[in-house]
């Protein structure tokens, strides 16, 4: 009997090389419990079985031949539905994509194909990525498999709470403000935002395109490391992807810390008293007990952040949604004399509160007059914000923080106060906004056994010291 759940990358390329399993059995079984633990969560909106199959026919068949089944060679990955699949649905839990067929693969998805990643499927959202709940998905919320009543964090809630579950091994969300780090903290898992341009968007459905990032979720940090290392790179199809050599991450990683200066950001932690401060706390001393050398720094333009990104995520976001116009994309509202009231009833009927609150505030700091109040100020404040980072990175090699200010919140407890649901994001925004690599680690769980994860953040292009850094505090703490 495979059990999913306990498997890692390593694990797999094992069992697969003394054939204890075939990547077949393992998409089989793999697709089998998904199904069967889904209703608990709402974690996936659809299986790709067929897919999966052939995927793991093709890793047999090189292992059959003696060649190498590739890196990721029959894991079990599931991905996130605002990434597209060819053939296969891809919603960005939106009712306006409820039965859309994209026509060609993100590079995230190809790639992990390419090194022989097995797609089960693809998994819930909030709406076009805007939320921290989950709750904002056209197709129900998820559930947090640590705690049920719980949300699993948002906006990638079905990728976190996929792996948590351990119905996949690893998974693909995005992040734009937050939304692969703080449902990794909320569900007790490895999330990964890398450098902006660090791996290609094409394929990603553009919410924020400044701030767009596609992210690993994973149980370990070595299998975090991998599913990155597969997926980085220079890409043609998007001219914001860095021609910046990729590291071996999973092979840097080394276990030896000593040394390395760690900043605590005074504005992140001076005001953090709850549980989840004094396990980041527990989990600096931790490192420092590793030999890492730590000091207080400050990063004086915080304050600023969540009104910044609140104004530039929804202006790129008013943009980008304008393409739903019922003409392009299948959603098309069924009773219109004209074709202004085609677009209004289709945009209507198909957006959800959320969507709909941002493409009207993101309209708004964009039109003239308000330009330059707001959108223009708040690419000042931007920049602000990405020099406090530089300034602090002259001082020390990474910089630790917590996730979020609480752990994960009750289904409906942030719903109906928009204002309280941003504030969410409040330390994971700023690292969207600088471009800088940053992660989630778990570190640890409140009484009542709801997980919390401390993150990680480095210079641009410095995922390596990053995930050392974890690494070393995974094999300590657990
Ligand atoms: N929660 C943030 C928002 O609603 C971040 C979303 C994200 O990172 N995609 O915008």
């Amino acid at each position: 009997m495979i059990n999913v759940a306990n498997l890692t990358i390593e694990a797999i390329r094992e069992a697969l090389a003394a054939r204890r399993f075939s990547a077949v059995e393992l998409a089989t079984e793999a697709l089998r419990f998904a199904e069967a633990e889904n209703p608990k969560t709402n974690a996936y909106l659809h299986f790709c079985t067929e897919r999966a199959l052939a995927a793991a026919r093709t890793v047999d068949d090189r292992i059959a031949r003696g060649e190498d089944p590739g890196v990721l060679g029959g894991v079990p990955v599931a991905v996130k539905d605002v990434i597209v699949t060819r053939g296969v649905r891809t919603t960005c839990g939106s009712r306006l994509l409820e039965h859309y067929i994209p026509p060609y693969d993100a590079t995230a998805v190809q790639r992990v194909e390419a090194a022989g990643g097995v797609i089960i499927g693809k998994t819930n959202c909030d709406e076009f990525a805007m939320g921290s709940s989950n709750e904002n998905s056209a197709f129900g919320p998820v559930r947090n498999p640590v705690a049920p009543d719980r949300v699993p964090g948002g906006s990638s809630g079905g990728s976190a709470a996929a792996v948590a579950q351990g119905t996949a091994v690893v998974a693909l969300g995005s992040d734009t403000g937050g939304s692969v780090r703080q449902p990794a903290s909320f569900c007790g898992v490895v999330g990964v935002t890398p450098t902006y341009g660090r791996v290609s968007r094409y394929g990603l459905t553009a919410f924020a395109s400044s701030l767009d990032h596609i992210g690993p979720f994973a149980r370990t940090v070595k299998d975090s490391a991998t599913l990155l290392g597969v997926i980085a790179g220079r890409d043609p199809c998007d001219s914001t992807s860095a021609p910046v050599p990729v590291p071996d991450y999973a092979a840097a990683l080394d276990r030896n810390v000593k040394g390395l200066k760690l900043g605590l950001p005074r504005e992140y932690l001076n005001d953090l008293t709850s549980e989840s401060g004094d396990l980041i706390h527990r989990g600096v001393d931790t490192l420092r007990s590793l030999g890492c050398e730590v000091r207080e720094i400050s990063l004086p333009n915080t304050d600023y952040a969540v009104a910044c990104y609140y104004i530039i995520a929804t202006a790129e976001a008013s943009s980008n949604l304008a393409r739903y116009d019922g003409v392009r994309y299948t959603f098309r509202s069924g009773h219109s004399e004209t074709l202004a009231d085609m677009y209004r009833n289709t945009r209507g009927e198909g957006f959800g509160a959320e969507c709909k609150r941002r493409i009207m505030l993101g309209t708004y700091v964009l039109s003239a007059g308000y330009y330059d109040a707001y959108y223009l100020k708040a690419q000042k404040v931007r920049a602000l914000i990405a020099r406090d980072f530089q300034e602090a990175f002259q001082q020390v090699d990474a910089i630790v923080a917590p996730v979020s200010p609480f752990p994960a919140f009750k289904l409906g407890e942030k719903l109906d106060d928009p204002l309280e649901m941003y504030l969410s994001d409040i330390y994971t925004i700023t690292g969207d906004l600088a471009g800088i690599p940053c992660m989630s680690v778990p570190c640890g769980k409140t009484a009542d056994g709801l997980p919390v994860g401390m993150q990680i953040l480095t210079r641009h292009f410095d995922e390596t010291t990053m995930f050392r850094l974890a690494d070393a505090y995974e094999h300590t703490h657990n």
